[in-house]
């Protein structure tokens, strides 16, 4: 393991690549992740490596919307096992949320390993891995049209983090509110999603652990009109537009 100077002026960033890179090692993450944590970087150095405002306010909806669904679900690939695996466990349980495990680029063995991993940090329960109870989006061209039964399936919420957009799109159209994690306000993911948390999933997991406490025990309705009240498209022109502020000022 290589070791990050604490003084160094991109630490923090380069903390994550190491935990990224020990997930590869343990067969949880597949190259492509490594590059498409690559492409999150380039815009969280345009965000300024923080959450923004807005990010709060779509994080703030999204944990209300978890908090009201009937069956939520969080989805969890490599990078999200890699990244954030007691924290998407802690927010399961605080939202009620049940977690599957559902990537790209597919096989029972890193299928059974991210499994693994969420158990080690504290699941009771993780989907996406029995043959049994596995059923196909028909919309979904790739490797991720396989979901649960007892999960993505039949769920009315479902967390993305880290997602691909011709998901998104097809969880859309089957009617699901789909909340992402994504740092490119421009992506298909961030466009299609109902709620877009544009922040860097290392960042916007405790945050919204952190909501999931505070919204607790909010009636169903004032919970419902946190999410009416939430406009995902001016949050993302606020994204873009931050992004375009700050390139002009770094200039
Ligand atoms: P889309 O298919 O939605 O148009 P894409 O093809 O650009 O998106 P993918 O490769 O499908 O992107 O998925 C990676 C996405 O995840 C990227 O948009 C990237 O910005 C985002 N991302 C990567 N790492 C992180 C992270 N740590 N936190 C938040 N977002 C991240
Ligand atoms: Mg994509």
């Amino acid at each position: 393991m290589t070791l990050v100077e604490p003084g160094h002026p991109r630490a923090k960033s380069l903390k994550i690549r190491e935990r990224l890179a020990e997930g590869f090692k343990a067969g949880l993450v597949v190259p492509e992740g490594l590059a498409a944590h690559g492409r999150g970087e380039a815009f969280d150095y345009f965000l300024g490596e923080r959450t923004t405002s807005h990010a709060r306010e779509a994080i703030r909806a999204a944990v209300a919307v978890l908090l009201t669904g009937e069956s939520p679900v969080i989805s969890v690939n490599g990078n999200v096992a890699a990244l954030v695996p007691s924290e998407v466990v802690r927010l399961a349980d605080l939202t009620g949320a049940k977690l599957e495990v559902n990537i790209y680029h597919r096989s029972p063995e890193r299928e059974r390993l991210i499994a693994e991993h969420l158990r080690n940090h504290g699941a009771k329960t993780v989907l996406g891995t029995e043959e049994e109870y596995a059923t196909k989006i028909p919309e979904i061209h790739s490797d991720r049209r396989k979901v649960d039964k007892r999960g993505i399936a039949s769920a009315d919420v479902v967390l993305v983090p880290l997602e691909d957009g011709d998901r998104t799109e097809a969880l859309r159209k089957l009617g699901k509110v789909v909340i992402a994690i994504d740092l490119n306000p421009l992506s298909r993911t961030a466009q299609a999603a109902n709620i877009t948390i544009v922040d860097n999933i290392v960042r916007a997991l405790p945050l919204m652990i952190e909501e999931a406490k505070a919204l607790a025990g909010t009636p169903r309705e004032g919970l419902l009109r946190i999410f009416r009240r939430y406009d995902n498209g001016k949050i993302l022109r606020s994204s873009i537009e931050l992004m375009r502020r700050r390139l002009q000022e770094l200039e």
